[in-house]
């Protein structure tokens, strides 16, 4: 839905920014936030930030749903569904230049930029026993590449694309987070790849019965890939991330942001921002998973890559 000036006018005036004669009336207004699967990290963090601003805005009420993630979220965007969304910046790249999956599609351009969240790495998820080492090894096997619509999933293509690997090559299953891991418990399917923020939690429920072991990319190999498609970038994950990995691991990693939608009046995305770098959420964030202490104002801006909305350049310009 539109969400109109007069909405928020109650919290923009508990803010002190908004003269008392502004204020018309105070109209119920409720907007989604589509995040990602229940065993990643979008749901939970997207949880929280809905919180806090349905908590502080008079008159908001935000829920965060879950969904199959970034290209599916990109989409729910542009037709109105969602107003708000976490989507990762390769994908809000492509969707907003008609680029990689999105190419013959008109530019998905009601997607603009508020806030960088924080890195989502590549994560390649396998069993000690599986044999599998190198993503070479992955040509032949079962391997569950995301959930239909989710970045993950572009990213599975393009890095399996990287080594040569399509999925000709494989059995691929498009499977979210939680039933991946569960397939791989099963023994159903060989690996999964995921891209969220460390740890995730589908992983770590992994790790307490199984023994992970976590499918290097390679330094050299990771430049590659960051050549090819410039949002990646190489970066490790660390040893002790989950039990039974232990030692540090190459990979690589994207980002994660908030879009929102174009036909949110600006002003209603400042005061969203005004809320989500007050000391309070981001506590309130941090405690609710490690990645949400990476959220800060000074890297707010860092790497956007799609236009800013208006509301998130007002908000930017006096802080
Ligand atoms: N980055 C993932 C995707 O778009 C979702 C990550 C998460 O749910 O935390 O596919």
């Amino acid at each position: 839905m539109k969400i109109s000036t007069k909405m928020v006018a109650a919290g923009l005036l508990s803010a002190g920014l908004m003269a008392p004669t502004a204020v018309i009336a105070q109209s119920g207004g409720s907007i989604s936030l589509a995040t990602g699967g229940t065993g990643g990290v979008y749901f939970p963090l997207g949880g929280a930030m809905a919180e806090a601003w349905t908590t502080e805005i008079d008159g908001l009420t935000v829920t965060a749903e879950s969904t199959g993630a970034s290209v599916v979220n990109v989409r729910l965007i542009q037709s109105g569904e969602s107003e708000l969304a976490m989507v990762q910046n390769d994908i809000a790249n492509y969707a907003f230049n008609s680029d990689e999956m999105f190419s013959g599609d008109a530019a998905l351009d009601n997607n603009l930029g508020m806030a960088m969240l924080y890195p989502e790495l590549i994560q390649i998820v396998t069993l000690a026993e599986s044999g599998i080492q190198s993503v070479s090894d992955m040509a032949g096997r079962s391997i569950a590449v995301g959930a239909p619509g989710s970045g993950t999933e572009a990213n599975a293509r393009q890095i399996l694309s990287a080594f040569g690997i399509s999925y000709g090559d494989i059995s691929e299953q498009f499977l979210p987070f939680g039933e991946a891991v569960d397939a791989l418990r099963d023994g159903r399917i060989d690996a999964a790849f995921l891209t969220a923020g460390i740890p995730t939690a589908a992983v770590i429920d992994l790790g307490a019965t199984h023994n992970v072991s976590i499918v290097p990319i390679e330094p050299d190999k990771g430049q590659e890939i960051a050549d090819m498609w410039p949002f990646y970038s190489t970066i490790t994950i660390p040893a002790g991330t989950y039990s039974g990995v232990e030692q540090d691991l190459p990979t690589v990693t994207v980002m994660a942001m908030i879009v929102a939608s174009a036909d949110l009046e600006a002003d209603v995305v400042e005061r969203m921002l005004e809320v989500l770098y007050s000391d309070s959420t981001l506590e309130r964030l941090c405690n609710t998973h490690v990645r949400g202490c990476d959220i800060t104002l000074a890297s707010a801006q860092e790497a956007m890559p799609i236009p800013l909305h208006p509301g998130a350049e007002a908000f930017y310009a006096r802080n």
